[in-house]
């Protein structure tokens, strides 16, 4: 693909939560929940107001007809503000220098004052129907594989209640991580290939985890990616979790705007035609072998002239244009859609298609699709349906979007109007002051690791895994004194084995870890122990003698020692009980570091007797 040849544009906006004590406007912790711990719940709905100018955002009227009721589960962790029947507190200190720290790595101005805004988000994730934001910084740059990618803006922001289910008619979601700080990193459209957009993404992630106060974990992270082509339009994608992927989604939303282009083409050829009626067709299919259609207590339909066959045009991987429409009936709290280039199936048959066609009047060259259920939520969705459908003739919509794992995109609502922010005014300005602006810059670690590369000779990549902020203390603490092949063995390569293996490493914490070095260090155990203790560790919490003494099982032990004393049994005849010193020699030189002295002592003293009695 010559992405130069159609003029790709990417930008990336990366979200990353901040590790910080409180949350962003009031003192809850900043800890994740289970939704069983949640103590009550209670329920919202949004409603749409006129701006000062008399607009509706598209955005928002969107959200508003599919008339949803969310639920909101509440934590003795969480507070009145999270549930906005209190006013937010001042802006958490700690958030804002954290936020100037990374502004400064990533070469930006910082503004003098800092102003809260209300920035309106209709999706119900967060209880006030806004999210508080404040810009930071602008126009800075990093340097990524000898480009210049322009950074626009950072901003601190709060993070938004988690999703937990969503049900017709109605979202659940958890006030946990509602409030938690964040920043919000912007680059300019400067990316200009999928790859570039990769490693734009990753470079940032790296600096972001360099100051070692970021949250680490699925879902900490997530990136928004704007992508346009020529002829295109701007399209945002939500919610990339995976950073490795998001090359694919680059390429995978090019390709879906050409063929959405190639669509548009080939319907203005064919001369075809958006009809702006909703068909009632709930009898054709009162007898149906459709579960879906029979059960429904409404089934409705729409005309699409000239669209025959495009509807089943594959737009992405697994995805097509019937796919787009079907994503915006699930929106609306439907299961999907039919459509005639898929049928007669799922239960349909050719006679029932045949009647659904003459009742729409609809000829060869056309299309018709179909959604059932509650017939408000339908006839509200086919009309948003028939919108996007004309949008066919004009080419590629702008729109927020979803990204799926596969790097495929589903369609999640229009791309909001401009006019979404306003002064926060329960928040005082904050004055950026020298004071604020003297936090210093951490070492990166990509810094660190060619440091640790040349110092310790490691490979670079070992190095750069030795460098992460929750590594790095560990390793330099023991690098010397173990050596750092030995470190980075355990404290990577041997959890990452031990991980394929089945066990539960992310159980391991830094405590164990440097029991294990400790160890080694002092000579109590051989290096080859490293791998049993932390196995053991996995498992159950226990201190270095519990340790030692698990090491070797007692069997072994107890099969030693009966075993020497069958062996020995003419010295012990002739030395008696004094033939436990040379014994406990041999004995010793086996089991050092692994068993208690005084249990081999104790063992070995029972079974010399125990031969003596035989005698
Ligand atoms: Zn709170």
């Amino acid at each position: 693909m010559d992405y130069s040849g159609i003029e790709l544009k990417v930008g990336i906006e990366i979200h990353q939560q901040l590790d910080t004590k409180h949350k962003l406007f009031c003192n809850c912790p900043t800890r994740l929940r289970e939704v069983d711990e949640s103590s009550f719940e209670f329920s919202r709905y949004l409603r749409l107001k006129k701006s000062e100018l008399g607009e509706e955002d598209r955005a928002a009227k969107e959200e508003v007809m599919r008339s949803r009721k969310f639920r909101y589960k509440f934590y003795d962790s969480t507070c009145l503000v999270e549930a906005d029947e209190e006013p937010p507190r001042e802006i958490n200190i700690e958030a804002v220098l954290l936020g100037i720290q990374i502004a400064k790595m990533l070469n930006m101005d910082v503004v003098d004052e800092l102003h809260v805004m209300r920035k309106i988000v209709i999706d119900g994730s967060n209880t006030t129907g806004f999210q508080r934001t404040a810009l930071l910084a602008f126009d800075g740059y990093i340097e990524v594989d000898g480009r210049r990618i322009g950074i626009a803006t950072l901003c601190i922001e709060e993070e938004a209640s988690k999703r937990i289910k969503e049900e017709e008619g109605e979202v659940v979601y958890s006030l946990d991580r509602l409030g938690i700080p964040l920043v919000e990193i912007g680059t300019y459209p400067d990316i200009d290939s999928p790859e570039l957009a990769k490693k734009t993404a990753k470079k940032l992630g790296m600096i972001l985890r360099s100051t070692g106060k970021v949250k680490r974990g699925l879902g900490t992270i997530r990136q928004d990616v704007n992508i346009s082509i020529k002829g295109g339009a701007r399209v945002e994608i939500k919610g990339v979790q995976d950073v490795d992927i998001l090359d694919k989604i680059v390429e995978y939303e090019v390709v879906r705007q050409i063929n959405l282009l190639k669509i548009r083409d080939e319907l203005k050829r064919r001369n075809g035609r958006v009809l702006r009626e909703i068909f009632d067709v709930t009898s054709i299919f009162k007898n149906t072998s459709s579960r879906i259609l029979r059960k429904a207590n409404s089934v409705m339909a729409v005309k699409l002239e000239g669209f025959a066959g495009l509807l089943g045009m594959e737009i992405q991987p697994g995805r097509r244009l019937g796919t787009e429409f079907a994503d915006i009936a699930r929106t609306f709290g439907l299961g999907g859609i039919f459509h005639t280039d898929e049928l007669p199936a799922y239960g349909i048959n050719a006679e029932e298609v045949d009647r659904l066609m003459e009742e729409v009047r609809a000829e060869n060259g056309d299309a018709v699709v179909i959604a059932a259920g509650d017939k408000n939520r339908v006839s509200r969705a086919l009309e948003r349906i028939i919108e996007r459908a004309e949008y066919c003739f004009v080419g590629v919509p702008e729109e927020t979007r979803r990204a799926n794992e596969d790097g495929t995109t589903s369609y999640l609502r229009p791309l909001p109007g401009s006019a979404r922010m306003y002064p926060e005014t329960d928040v005082p300005p904050l004055r950026i002051t020298k004071e604020l602006m003297e936090i210093e810059i951490p070492e990166l670690i990509e810094e660190r690791a060619r440091r640790y590369s040349k110092e310790y000779s490691l490979s670079y990549d070992l190095a750069l895994i030795m460098a992460e902020p929750n590594i790095y203390r560990l390793f330099e603490e023991f690098a010397d004194s173990v050596g750092a092949a030995l470190t980075a063995k355990i404290l990577h390569l041997l959890p990452s084995q031990l991980r394929k293996e089945g066990y539960s490493v992310e159980s391991l914490d830094e405590n164990d870890y440097r029991l294990v070095l400790t160890l080694i260090k002092d000579g109590k155990i051989a290096k080859e122990g490293a791998e049993e203790i932390l196995k053991i560790l996995t498992q159950e919490r226990l201190d270095e003698d519990e340790i030692l003494r698990r090491l070797s099982p007692k069997k072994d032990l107890d099969d030693f020692i009966r075993e020497l004393v069958e062996e020995k049994e003419e010295l012990i005849s002739e030395r008696g009980i004094h033939a436990f010193k040379p014994l406990m020699g041999i004995v010793m030189r086996e089991f050092r570091g692994k068993v208690d002295g005084k249990v081999i002592a104790e063992k070995l003293r029972g079974a010399i007797e125990e031969k003596l009695k035989e005698a």
